[in-house]
């Protein structure tokens, strides 16, 4: 967290060796006494855009992560989810370690990116009825919400005002929680904008996964406006500003092990993030054709297709490259990615391809097959999934169509119904 400091020189002590160097910077806050100090790790996140993943930590491998909350069972869960990673973002262990008495807010975040035509309120119902399955209990409010454009943040913070002020003695403690890189940190930043209109607080985020190290702990008395649920008239009543004791602890994203993006190299990932919008392109596939989506995973169309043209209609939501040619072809393609030739139309990863990468990559393998059928050809009729790094919308009018879903190591990918 960036710490204000009191005076323009002063910075606060190193606490292990990630904050061994201390850099103050200069704060765009409104008190220009107040400096930022940033550690070691974050100052190069920020300036110099390097940090490594760590796609090795899971909830399995690291229950502590989660485990002290059931410490506070009263506390408030912020499950934050990645609208761009729906199924990659589920904490599908999240029940084990809350209670019947934790209230569970499920924030799916990051909805800029879908086109600007889609309908929120749909994606709500899609997301609540993808919770009804993953057993989470005591679901109590479900947003929508933008961190990076602070939409739909306010209607939020409002909520868990209203929900802390049913607590008149102790207002609870709020735990966020999700996978790494579903945008906590970002929306704790959109929430102290709110409080102060001003960036003097601020936490860091970056584009790959692994940025918050540890769980941070934030005084909810520095989301004063935001989600401080004293009135004026009980402040005034109690002699002043009534501090608030609660607080938010920002936990250390669970690693998804499945995610097909930590076959990627951290440039790589970069190049496949969607920067401002997601870009969606569509294609036709015909029948006995592939479509690659950037070495890490191919949807075959085996049988079926539109009766006049043989095609299905195919929408990809992402930033890889796309490929698409015959069967035979692309299993030749992954072959050769495989033995560590590059491949230019799968890159990334094939762009920096070498024998020693192939080695430590899984070959491609089959995942699942469907049997679908479209009548209705303005609507999709199904997703496929790939975990990390985007989806693809199956459409067109067609009344029987087999497609077989295969990506790396078998792992990360699959069919849900159309989110759009
Ligand atoms: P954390 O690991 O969950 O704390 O994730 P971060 O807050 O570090 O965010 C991960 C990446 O997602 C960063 O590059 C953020 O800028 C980006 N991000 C977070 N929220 C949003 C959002 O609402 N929209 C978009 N487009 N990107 C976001």
């Amino acid at each position: 967290v960036d710490t204000p400091a009191p005076t323009k020189t002063t910075s606060s002590a190193p606490t292990d060796s990630t904050t061994a160097a201390i850099n103050t910077e200069e704060s765009n806050g409104a008190d220009p006494n107040v400096r930022r100090v940033v550690c070691k790790r974050c100052h190069e996140m920020n300036h110099h855009h390097r940090i490594a993943p760590n796609w090795h930590r899971d909830v399995a491998d690291d229950p502590e992560v989660l485990e002290f909350m059931k410490s506070k069972p009263s506390a408030l869960v912020l499950h934050v989810l990645d609208v761009y990673d729906l199924q990659g973002s589920l904490l599908k262990g999240l029940s084990n370690f809350i209670g019947h008495q934790h209230r569970v807010i499920l924030v799916v975040n990051k909805v800029d990116l879908l086109p600007k035509d889609v309908h929120l309120p749909r994606v709500a119902t899609y997301v609540q009825r993808m919770m009804k399955d993953s057993g989470v209990l005591n679901i109590v409010a479900m947003h929508v919400v933008s961190a990076r454009k602070v939409h739909g943040v306010r209607e939020l913070c409002a909520d868990l005002m209203a929900l802390r002020r049913r607590f008149t003695q102790s207002p609870p403690d709020i735990y966020m929680v999700g996978r790494a890189n579903v945008g906590k940190s970002e929306l704790i930043n959109a929430m102290l904008r709110i409080s102060y209109g001003g960036t003097q607080y601020k936490v860091t985020t970056f584009p790959i996964p692994g940025t918050t190290c540890d769980v941070v702990e934030i005084p909810l008395q520095r989301f004063r406006k935001a989600l401080v649920p004293y009135t004026p008239g009980e402040a005034q009543r109690a002699g002043g500003e009534v501090i608030d004791p609660g607080t938010l602890y920002d936990t250390p994203g669970v690693f998804n092990n499945y995610s097909l993006a930590k076959y990627l190299k951290p440039d790589e990932l970069k190049l496949t993030w969607p920067k401002p919008h997601l870009s969606v392109s569509t294609y036709g596939l015909k029948c006995g054709q592939s479509l690659c989506i950037g070495g890490l995973g191919r949807i075959d169309l085996q049988e079926g297709g539109d009766a006049a043209t043989g095609r299905i209609m195919v929408s990809v939501f992402s930033n890889l490259p796309v490929h698409i040619t015959q069967t035979k072809k692309a299993n030749a393609m992954f072959n050769r990615l495989a033995a560590g030739e590059l491949v230019p139309d799968l890159h990334p990863p094939g762009r920096t391809m070498t024998p020693a990468r192939a080695a430590v990559l899984p070959r491609l393998k089959f995942v699942s097959s469907h049997t679908l059928a479209n009548e209705n050809a303005t609507m999709a009729c199904a997703d496929v999934y790939f975990m990390g790094v985007g989806w693809v919308a199956i459409a067109g009018r067609f009344k029987h169509a087999v497609i077989q879903v295969h990506s790396l190591g078998g792992r990360g990918a699959g069919i849900r119904p159309p989110l759009m």
